[in-house]
């Protein structure tokens, strides 16, 4: 159909203009008008780790699908599942026994739900249901992991559907730098359902889109795992987009591993963990994934993105640098963050009116640049931010010209926001109460 045929999409934001991205090649797309633009978010959503126009993973999947492309893993396997499986549990850290495939993020953290939940019934203790999590968090827009964030603005008119669960607040360097008041709402959180009723910690390790690329201080994981041995639930990691993109962006996959204590309790139990949608463990995007995990392996990528990625953090620190409204540049690899305070003093968040966040990515993609910034969370313990998520795959210039296109971005903004903020009060730093955040 013609580009300009109006849409039949039902698209997330009503009044947003989408622009019709036609090829890509490594981190460039080209839309249907032939504006080129910079890609700095891997696919726009982390998840195009690779890079456009990978001739060894289309070539996978083309082989595949001669082959066996698609035959369903209730009754039967293939090869390429049984194959990715032994590739992950290779990678994997020491403790972990099964892998199960998923199409996606949210559905993977549904099977660890499940198995968590699983965990506990088999060893008999069935009041164990409720999931603790930080509410500056996303898990997916499911019923059930949509549960798992506290942010209501995300939630919207769902919540009939929602479980309410309870949440933590996270450890920054604003409210809780040492992790050790978080740790309190912990224990509050279960004091009040009761240790018996809590399956399990749900956590990113870094967080993505939600809080970009923020990771808790180490006292609060050594807490949260003091805790895990005394009141005997999981801690279960979302690492949909820190566990390096399965698919790459070439295929729908996703997988949940299973520690050998999960495991063993089922094993010794019912020995059954059914219930599975449909493409789980299918032979195309299984081979796929072995693709991918053959290409980080075969050119380095994981050693070159811990190598290049505190560079990476310094350069865009520097290119920022200067700027009042950039108070942190934080991350580890390719998942990097940057957070916006108010310039006047350099702590308060800006006031949420102004649409930082927002007006950030729309800027970036008027200068050919592909961003995904965070808005504040109405609870007031996370403001304005913005992800730097490069591919793997990206050249030393290319990354050169991605800080660049962002720096030039943000300093924009930022001298429009200073002007708005004349005749502003600064939004109070103070921690907010209550426990929805
Ligand atoms: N968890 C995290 C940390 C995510 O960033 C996302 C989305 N990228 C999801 C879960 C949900 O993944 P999906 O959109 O593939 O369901």
């Amino acid at each position: 159909m013609a580009a300009s045929s109006p849409t039949r999409v039902l698209p997330p934001e009503f009044d947003r203009r989408y622009p019709m991205i036609v090829k890509g090649e490594g981190v460039w797309v080209e839309d249907s008008e032939g504006r080129r633009y910079l890609d700095a978010m891997s696919g726009g959503s982390m998840a195009l780790t690779l890079g456009h126009g990978r001739h060894d993973l289309i070539e996978a999947a083309r082989a595949q699908a001669q082959k066996l492309a698609f035959i369903h893993n209730e009754r039967l396997t293939n090869p390429a599942q049984e194959r990715l499986a032994h590739e992950l549990m290779s990678v994997a850290p020491q403790g972990f026994a099964r892998v199960h495939f998923v199409t996606g993020g949210a559905e993977a953290n549904e099977t660890a739900l499940r198995l968590a939940r699983s965990y506990h019934c088999e060893r008999g203790e069935t009041s164990r249901w409720r999931v603790i999590s930080p509410a500056q968090a996303y898990h997916g827009p499911t019923m059930a992991t949509l549960a798992l964030t506290g942010r209501a603005g995300l939630q919207g008119p769902l919540t009939p559907y929602l479980q309410e669960q309870p949440h933590i607040p996270p450890s920054t360097w604003r409210f809780d730098p040492t992790g050790e008041k978080a740790l309190q709402a912990l224990d509050t959180a279960i004091d009040e359902y009761g240790a018996d009723s809590i399956s399990a910690y749900f956590s990113e390790v870094v967080s993505a889109a939600a809080l970009p690329a923020y990771t808790p201080p180490r006292r609060f994981w050594e807490g949260l795992a003091e805790r895990r041995e005394r009141h005997g639930f999981l801690i279960c990691f979302d690492e949909v987009v820190t566990g390096k993109g399965l698919g790459a962006g070439y295929a729908a996959i996703g997988a949940t591993l299973c520690h050998a204590r999960v495991y063993e309790a089922i094993a010794s139990g019912s020995r059954r963990f059914t219930l599975g949608h449909t493409w789980d463990g299918a032979p195309l995007p299984c081979a796929v994934g072995i693709a991918v995990i053959d290409a980080l392996r075969r050119e380095g990528l994981i050693e070159r993105v811990a190598e290049r990625g505190p560079r990476l953090r310094d350069e865009l620190a520097d290119a920022l640098g200067d700027l009042p409204m950039v108070r942190e540049v934080r991350g580890h690899g390719f998942l990097l963050g940057v957070e916006y305070v108010d310039p006047r003093n350099r702590d308060s968040l800006l006031p949420p009116e102004l649409g930082v966040a927002g007006r950030i990515d729309d800027a970036a993609l008027e200068h050919g640049l592909v961003t995904l910034s965070t808005q504040p969370t109405g609870d007031g313990y996370a403001g304005d931010q913005s992800l730097f998520a490069p591919a793997f795959t990206a050249a030393d210039e290319e990354l050169a010209e991605m800080v660049a296109r962002f720096s030039a971005v943000v300093h924009d903004i930022a001298d429009q926001v200073e002007r708005e903020l004349a005749g502003r009060e600064p939004v109070p730093v103070a921690a907010p109460s209550g426990d929805k955040q």
